[in-house]
């Protein structure tokens, strides 16, 4: 069984978006936009190249040393710590961003990518679909449960074997709503529905 985490939000205690954004003071810009996300009223994909877009020119470096320091859920943190080999953090996320976070939680991971030239982004070179890294392992004969949040993790809950919505940071997106099979609202539940499937 593989454990798939997003990481916003469900193992980070905040959004690593506004954050960055107040790096290169963008709150407002970014703020609206991450609001209408989470919700679903503006597509992942469209949002995303947006986002990039605003906060291409804040040194790669700072936002990574920046998002190494957002508080992590410990217990979240703990479970994988102990089921290291089978848990797996997937995020829209740029890799170069988040480079010291991934470092910190430890396990494997999957990222949108960029080209990084002089300590900044130059151009997306992939966006993750979040649904072909639950493809990928299903087709490896795996059983998948898929931790998630927001609107950007639906396709990959509905196509998980098990999907947890996880209300920590913030409400689970509406659309979730319909499809998960477990919804929690603090780390200690969260955990005790994760240990109760091992
Ligand atoms: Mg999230």
């Amino acid at each position: 069984m593989k454990f798939l985490f997003d990481l916003d939000g469900t193992i980070t205690s905040q959004e690593t978006l506004p954050v960055i954004a107040r790096l290169g003071n963008l709150s407002d810009k970014i703020d609206q936009l991450t609001r209408e996300t989470i919700q679903g009223n503006v597509p992942f994909i469209e949002s995303f190249i947006q986002r990039v877009n605003i906060l291409k020119d804040i040194p790669v470096s700072l936002i990574s040393d920046s998002l190494s320091r957002i508080p992590l859920y410990r217990e979240v943190c703990d479970f994988i710590d102990n089921h290291r080999e089978n848990c797996v953090v997937v995020t829209g996320n740029l890799s170069c961003w988040c480079e010291g976070l991934f470092a910190k939680i430890g396990c494997k991971n999957f990222s949108s990518e960029a080209l990084v030239e002089n300590d900044a982004v130059v151009k997306l070179k992939s966006i993750l679909r979040k649904e072909t890294i639950v493809e990928l392992y299903q087709a490896q004969g795996e059983k998948v449960v898929f931790v998630g949040d927001g609107n950007n993790d639906l396709e990959a809950m509905r196509l998980a074997d098990i999907s947890i919505a996880a209300g920590l940071t913030h409400n689970p997106a509406n659309s979730l709503f319909s499809i998960t099979d477990y919804m929690v609202f603090n780390e200690t539940a969260l955990c005790r529905v994760l240990n109760q499937l091992c």
